[in-house]
């Protein structure tokens, strides 16, 4: 079951000839790279060590916070940065890049991935839309991407549900539900494909994912209530049973789900803007993606590995890790300008990510 992104054939035979010689050059440059460095064919032990040193560090960093030789604000940064990796990881696990022959191996790391970055969906699950988003990123049925505001008008709700994945999608799922049954209809999805991703809304939050997002709202109420009542000079305490369970919850959060919220709010509004939505020919890689690499972007890309200016290169070419993709970006920008791939669209974030700028009027 692996990717195979040729099978749409698109329309557009301009964009076509443009895709081919990016991916051509991006794959040479990836060649050039990888025979400067023999020791990159070692890639299922290159995997595990970046998997085994990012675990270590964040399991030292919640170690010295709670013996307070680290303050919150340095876990936070600490474990939202080294799960910036796991996170890159748990996408080229997605793509079979590690430890293709040794399930056992790959479905611990997967395990591992998912583990330290609770908040997530689970990542068997993820496989399916994540495949499908290749082959149609920035249609309706791209779920992947609208889960996490991609396409949406700017807004509170986009705000808030950027990082949260579970109340996006509480707000959103009506609208893509019913996107998905028209898509089903009109014969544009495979009613298997339509069934796949109910499952990944049934069991993709199960077991822990669920549970720690209602921590975290429980978190945000109990806060919430004590700021107000104590502005507002009111006498109140908790019920004793809840004050006790905040022990284990604040430390919960100050080393797991904030900082995972954080880091998600990083990636989600960067790769929610830099992929683009609605307007686009499904399958034009051309038009699936922007680079988002100016100066102002680097809060962010300290917390999803550079994500802005490396996504765009992955859809050209699928099957390359992360970490090489760091290496090659400089050459695959040049291909990617000189084809004309779009750099930092900043107006694209205020169209709702539309691709063509008549398509402002259409946003619904
Ligand atoms: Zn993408
Ligand atoms: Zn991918």
């Amino acid at each position: 079951m692996e990717l195979v992104i040729d099978d749409i054939k698109i329309k557009n035979t301009a964009d076509e000839l443009k895709t081919k010689i990016i991916r051509k050059e991006v794959q040479l440059a990836s060649k050039e790279f990888r025979a400067k460095h023999p020791i990159l064919q070692h890639q299922n032990a290159i995997g595990l060590s970046i998997f085994l040193v990012c675990v270590a560090m964040i399991i030292l960093s919640a170690y010295l916070y709670l013996t307070q030789k680290i303050g919150v604000i340095a876990v936070i940064l600490s474990v939202a940065f080294w799960t910036s990796f796991l996170h890159e990881l748990e996408h080229d696990l997605i793509h079979f890049m590690y430890f293709k022959k040794n399930k056992f191996i790959q479905n611990l790391m997967m395990l591992g991935v998912w583990v330290f970055r609770p908040m997530t969906i689970n990542p068997w699950l993820r496989r399916e839309i994540h495949f499908h988003h290749h082959r149609v990123s920035g249609t309706k049925t791209d779920i992947e991407e609208r889960g996490v505001t991609n396409g949406e008008k700017w807004s509170f709700k986009r705000l808030i549900t950027t990082a949260d994945i579970l109340l996006g999608g509480v707000l959103r799922g009506a609208r893509i539900r019913k996107d998905i049954i028209e898509a089903v209809k009109n014969g544009e999805l495979p009613r298997e494909q339509a069934l796949e991703f109910k499952k990944l809304k049934i069991y993709g939050m199960l077991p822990f994912t669920l549970g720690l997002y209602l921590v975290w709202y429980l978190f945000l109420a109990h806060y919430t209530v004590h700021f107000f009542t104590s502005i507002l000079n009111i006498d109140y305490q908790s019920p004793a049973i809840i004050q006790a369970q905040f022990k284990w919850i604040n430390p919960l959060v100050a080393i797991l789900i904030f900082p995972n919220l954080f880091r998600m709010f990083s990636l989600h509004f960067i790769t929610s803007n830099m992929h683009y939505y609605g307007d686009v020919e499904a399958g034009n890689v051309m038009q699936q993606t922007q680079v988002l690499n100016k100066w102002y972007f680097i809060p962010m890309q300290l917390f999803c590995c550079n994500f802005g200016s490396t996504h765009a290169i992955h859809h050209f070419v699928v099957n390359e890790t992360f970490y090489v993709r760091q290496f090659t970006a400089a050459k695959a920008h040049k291909v990617m300008q000189e084809q004309g791939v779009r750099f930092n669209d900043i107006a694209s974030i205020k169209r709702a990510n539309r691709f063509f700028e008549t398509s402002r009027l259409k946003i619904a």
